[in-house]
């Protein structure tokens, strides 16, 4: 390297690093990202294809453009009220106050008057139970899958668990609940058949086996129809109580109370009044809460489950028992919002956007979605788009996830919250530019 070799000049790694903006950067993003921008910079400088004048904005320009977490908040205009793959339920601001309350450290197994220990997440039990009076008492897992397992394990484990061959349901992305509760060292005891299941098939069962506990599971995202025949839970739960054995409710959707607007969703409290021992469900499905598995019912066989080693494994975390705890205490969160969205506020919002776009509306019936109520159409609208512009709708800013159906590309408002409406606009203007103004 000669003095005059311009290589002389690329600036070192200790001098970059004190430049404020990095330095900010740095505390922002973390040594390696940081490293990794500067180590990048000053290679492309090496290879003579950055000026070294130029080194130092070229990494400030890379780091601001950075983020350390990768996830994206999209608009939903699919009119999917609990969309799977867009993370389910979008959290209250409320729970989202308790998100961020419980980031650092909180008092979630401390008792700040006497100083000792409490039982954790104590508070989140206390919203669940009376919310849910029908219950004795109350646990919070991580999810619905991991409450099964754990209720499996502690009542069944070496004996075997009764279920309809009506109700061996696969859940979606190939999760099956009958390998799930094979899992978990408890036995499948199948009875009747996938239309038919009668009183004295399961009476059969329990005189035939060592039964730790009946399973009586909402087939969420299916429906048989025609000649069926399913036991009712009151005259489930009098044989099970007959025979000193548990009867247990997979609710899935995670109703505390009956919704009018979906009759044939099962909830808590009537499952509980019903005769159910416990009933199973999920957080973040028509709650609207977070990420979590509801444990609720006969307070002996909680305690009894919330005892077992397994519980530990599958503990919810302070984030989700803070948000859940919140979407309790607080106003109807997004999810029942939007289920219940008044169709004639959905026709406004979508003509003034389909006036500002110059665009049709049309009717477009939404959906509950995560494999609650199938067949129930939830009434409303939406700008019907050409097709072509789904995909630059998605990589826009903010990304808007529509609905592709019928040669078209679906703007439903549902899930869009009313104060993104102009984003919206915004963001369609900004795809029909990127598809060259077509058509
Ligand atoms: C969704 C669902 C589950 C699984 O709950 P997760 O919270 O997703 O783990 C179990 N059973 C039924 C009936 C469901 O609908």
């Amino acid at each position: 390297m000669t003095r005059a070799d311009p290589r002389r000049r690329i600036p070192r790694t200790d001098a970059l690093l004190v430049v404020p903006e990095i330095a900010d950067a740095r505390a922002r993003l973390g040594d390696i990202i940081v490293r990794d921008a500067i180590t990048t910079a000053q290679d492309a400088a090496r290879r003579s294809e950055l000026s070294p004048e130029h080194v130092e904005q070229s990494v400030i320009d890379a780091l601001a453009a950075h983020r350390s977490f990768t996830a994206r908040p999209v608009l939903n205009a699919t009119g999917v009220v609990v969309h799977t793959n867009l993370g389910r339920a979008s959290l209250s601001p409320t729970a989202v106050d308790a998100v961020v309350a419980a980031s650092s450290y909180v008092d979630v197994e401390l008792d700040l008057d006497t100083g000792t220990r409490s039982r954790r997440g104590a508070a989140t039990r206390a919203a669940l139970v009376r919310t849910c009076p029908a219950a004795g008492d109350a646990l919070m897992v991580n999810n619905g899958a991991a409450a099964l397992v754990l209720i499996t394990t502690a009542l069944a484990a070496g004996r075997a668990v009764v279920i309809s061959r009506g109700e061996m349901i696969e859940i979606g992305a190939g999760f099956r609940l009958t390998d799930l509760i094979a899992s978990t060292g408890a036995r499948l005891h199948e009875v009747g058949t996938t239309n038919r299941t009668h009183l004295r098939d399961y009476a059969d069962a329990l005189e035939a086996d060592d039964v730790g506990a009946i399973l009586k599971v909402h087939p969420s995202n299916y429906r048989v129809e025609g000649f069926t025949s399913a036991v009712d839970l009151p005259e489930l739960a009098k044989l099970g109580r007959a025979h000193g054995v548990p009867v247990v409710a997979d609710i899935g959707s995670g109703l505390l109370q009956p919704d009018s607007l979906l009759p044939d969703e099962p909830d808590a409290t009537t499952t509980l009044a019903a005769g159910a021992d416990l009933v199973v469900a999920s957080g973040d499905k028509l709650l609207g809460g977070p990420q979590a598995g509801l444990l609720l019912g006969d307070a002996t066989l909680v305690g009894r489950i919330a005892k077992h080693p397994l519980a530990r494994a599958v503990r919810a975390d302070k984030l989700a028992l803070a948000a859940m705890e919140a979407t309790l205490n607080g106003p109807p969160p997004p999810v029942q919002e939007y289920l219940h969205a008044d169709p004639v506020v959905l026709r406004m919002r979508a003509e003034t956007i389909g006036t500002a776009l110059d665009y049709p509306i049309v009717e477009h019936d939404g959906r509950v979605g995560g494999g609650g109520a199938p067949g129930v159409p939830l009434h409303g609208w939406a700008v019907r788009l050409p097709e072509a512009l789904a995909r630059p709708l998605r990589l826009g800013d903010p990304p808007i996830l529509t609905r592709v159906h019928d040669g078209a590309c679906l703007l439903d408002l549902r899930c869009v919250p009313p104060s993104d409406d102009e984003r919206v606009i915004d963001a369609v203007r900004q795809a029909l530019a990127a598809n060259n103004g077509l058509p």
